[in-house]
C-alpha cells in the first residue's frame, strides 16, 4: 500500500486556503496527506497554513467586517437564503466529498448535510432573531432598549468527525449575526469546507467575510493570538478545548470550546428491549463510533444485562461494514490508520484490566482489507475504573456496565468527567421525569438515544464537554456571536433644570 500510496501523491490535488473569496495557493510548503479512509489512498494534499497566511485571512475578514456589520440583518438573510438553496443543489456532493476523506456512509454523510442545512434555515430568520426589548417610558421621558452587536472577526475551528455539520453550527449564525468568519477545518478532511467557501460566495455572500484556512496547531495558535481575532468557536477532543479555552480566555477573546464525551444509554428493566437492543446498534456503531454524541456505554439496570447482551451479540457481528460509497453499507472504517491503531490498543486494554470481550472488532474480516477498517466490538462487565469506561475511544466498542438499580445508574453516570450526551430507555414516565431532572448532563433522550437538539434549540455538554458559556448554534448561538448592549434615551424636552447628585431612580 505504500509503493501505491507514494505514486498517488504524485498525482493527487494540492488543497490551499479560501481568502477574500478566492482559492489561495499554499505558501508554507508544510503539506499533510488527506486518505480515502475506505482504500487507504491518499486522495489529496492539505496546506498546512503559516502564522503570515493566518494573518492574511484574518486581515481579509477584518477588512469586510465594516461593510458586512452594517449591511441590514434582512440582506444578510436573503444570502443565506441562496445559500441554503445551493446546499440543496449540491447536497449529495458535499455528502460525497465527506464519505471520501472521513469515511463515514453515505446516507449517513447525508444526514449530516441536512443537519447543517437546519441550521442555515434557523440563521434566515436573523431579522427576527436580533430582535431585541424595549421599555417605554421607564421615567418621565424616557425609553431604554438593547441591541445585540457582532464581535468582529470570529474564528471556528473544527474536528474531523462532521466535516460539514459542524462548521455550520457556527458559521452560518456567526455571519448572520454581522460578523465575518475565518474557519480552520480539521485537516484530515478538509475538502468539504473549500466548497461551502465556493457556494457561499456564489450566494452573494462579499469577499472576505468568510475564509477558510486549512492547518495545524500553528494556524490554531495563530488566530488565538491574532488581535483582530475577537472570539473563538471549537469543536474537538477535551484537551485541545481546554487548551484553546485557556489560552483565548487569557488574551481577552470570547470562546466557546465544546470537547469530547462518553455518553451512556441506561437501559431500565421495563424498556422495550428491542427498541433498546436497535437504539444501541445505530448510535454505538452509526459513523463508526466518530460520533461525539455516539453511545459508547450502555448501562444495564437490575437483570436486564444477560438478555441484553444476547441480542447483542448477533446484531454486532453481522454489521454490514464496507466501503461507504456502497449503498447498503451500515458503518464504513475509521478515519486514519492511527485511529485504527488507538481503537485496537483500547481494545487490548479492556481485556487486560478484565472486561469481558464478547464481540472483538479486530478479529473481523474487514480489518485485514485495504483501508482503516475494524469491526464492531462489544464489552460486558466493565468497570468504571477501567480505561475503556473512563476515556473516550471514538471507534465502534460498546462497553456494557452492570448496575442494580436506577440510582445507581443516574450515580454512575454524574461521575464521569464527560457530561456530552445521554439517553434512557425506560416505559415508566415518573422514571423519565426523575432522569432529566438529576443527570448532570447536557443533552439528554427519553427513549431518544442520539439528542442532538435542533437547529433552534442549542447544542453543548456539561463538565469538561464543554468549556465557556454558551452552547452552540440556536440562541445560545446569537448570544456568543453578539454582544450585548442597553441604550437609554431621552430628549430635551423632558429633561429638567439642574444638576442630580443622588443616584438616577424611576420617577
Ligand atoms: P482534535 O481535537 O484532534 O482536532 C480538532 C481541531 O483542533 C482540528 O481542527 C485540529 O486541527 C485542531 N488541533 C489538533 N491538535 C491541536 C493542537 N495541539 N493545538 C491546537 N489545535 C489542534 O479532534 P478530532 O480528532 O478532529 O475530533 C474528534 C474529537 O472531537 C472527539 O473528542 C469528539 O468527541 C470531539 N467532538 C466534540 C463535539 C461536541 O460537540 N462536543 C462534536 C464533534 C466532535
Amino acid at each position: 500500500m505504500n509503493a501505491v500510496n507514494e505514486q498517488a501523491k504524485l498525482s493527487v490535488p494540492q488543497l490551499g486556503h479560501f481568502i477574500d473569496g478566492q482559492r489561495v495557493a499554499p505558501a508554507s510548503g508544510r503539506f499533510k496527506d488527506v486518505f480515502n479512509p475506505a482504500t487507504g489512498r491518499v486522495g489529496a494534499s492539505v496546506a498546512l497554513a503559516s502564522v503570515e497566511e493566518v494573518d492574511a485571512a484574518v486581515q481579509a475578514a477584518n477588512a469586510a467586517f465594516a461593510s458586512w456589520s452594517e449591511t441590514a440583518p434582512l440582506k444578510r438573510a436573503r444570502i443565506l437564503f441562496k445559500f441554503k438553496e445551493l446546499l440543496n443543489q449540491h447536497h449529495d456532493e458535499l455528502a460525497l466529498l465527506i464519505t471520501r476523506e472521513h469515511g463515514k456512509v453515505f446516507t449517513d454523510a447525508q444526514g449530516e448535510v441536512v443537519r447543517g442545512i437546519e441550521v442555515v434555515e434557523f440563521a434566515c430568520g436573523i431579522p427576527n432573531l436580533l430582535k431585541t426589548d424595549f421599555t417605554d417610558q421607564i421615567g418621565g421621558g424616557i425609553d431604554n432598549w438593547n441591541l445585540r452587536q457582532p464581535l468582529g472577526v470570529v474564528a471556528g475551528i473544527t474536528p474531523f468527525n462532521f466535516p460539514v455539520m459542524v462548521p455550520m453550527w457556527m458559521f452560518p449564525v456567526a455571519l448572520a449575526c454581522g460578523n465575518t468568519f475565518v474557519l480552520k477545518p480539521s485537516e484530515r478532511d478538509p475538502s468539504a469546507s473549500l466548497r461551502i467557501a465556493e457556494l457561499l460566495k456564489e450566494a452573494g455572500l462579499p469577499d472576505g467575510v468568510f475564509n477558510v484556512v486549512n492547518g495545524d496547531k500553528v494556524a490554531v495558535d495563530a488566530l488565538i493570538d491574532h488581535p483582530d481575532v475577537a472570539a473563538l468557536s471549537f469543536v474537538g477532543s477535551t484537551p485541545i478545548a481546554e487548551y484553546i479555552h485557556t489560552e483565548a480566555s487569557r488574551r481577552g477573546k470570547r470562546v466557546q470550546a465544546l470537547g469530547g464525551a462518553k455518553n451512556h444509554l441506561v437501559v431500565m428493566p421495563d424498556a422495550d428491549l428491542d427498541q433498546a437492543v436497535d437504539a444501541l446498534i445505530g448510535a454505538a456503531y452509526g459513523s463508526a463510533g466518530e460520533r461525539c454524541m455516539a453511545i459508547s456505554v450502555a448501562v444495564a439496570v437490575g437483570d436486564v444485562a444477560d438478555t441484553l447482551i444476547e441480542r447483542l451479540v448477533p446484531r454486532v457481528k453481522s454489521l454490514i461494514i464496507k466501503n461507504g460509497e456502497q449503498l447498503d453499507a451500515e458503518m464504513g472504517p475509521l478515519v486514519t490508520a492511527e485511529h485504527k491503531a488507538k481503537v485496537a490498543g483500547y481494545i487490548a486494554s479492556g481485556v487486560e484490566e478484565g472486561a469481558k470481550l464478547v464481540v472483538d472488532g479486530r478479529e473481523h474480516p474487514v480489518a485485514q482489507a485495504d483501508g482503516f477498517f475494524i469491526g464492531g466490538t462489544l464489552f460486558d462487565q466493565v468497570g468504571a475504573d477501567m480505561k475503556i469506561y473512563r476515556e473516550e475511544i471514538f471507534g465502534p466498542v460498546l462497553a456494557v456496565v452492570r448496575v442494580p438499580d436506577f440510582a445507581s445508574a443516574v450515580a454512575l453516570i454524574n461521575a464521569h468527567e464527560f457530561g456530552n450526551g445521554v439517553s434512557l430507555f425506560t416505559s415508566d414516565g415518573g422514571v423519565a421525569r426523575a432522569f432529566g431532572r438529576q443527570i448532570k448532563v447536557g443533552m439528554v433522550g427519553i427513549n431518544v438515544p442520539i439528542p442532538v437538539p435542533m437547529a433552534w434549540h442549542s447544542f453543548g455538554g456539561w463538565k469538561r464537554s464543554l468549556f465557556g458559556d454558551h452552547h452552540a448554534y440556536g440562541e445560545e448561538g446569537i448570544r456568543f456571536y453578539t454582544r450585548y448592549k442597553s441604550i437609554m434615551q431621552r430628549w430635551p424636552d423632558s429633561i429638567a433644570k439642574g444638576a442630580e447628585f443622588t443616584m438616577p431612580v424611576a420617577k
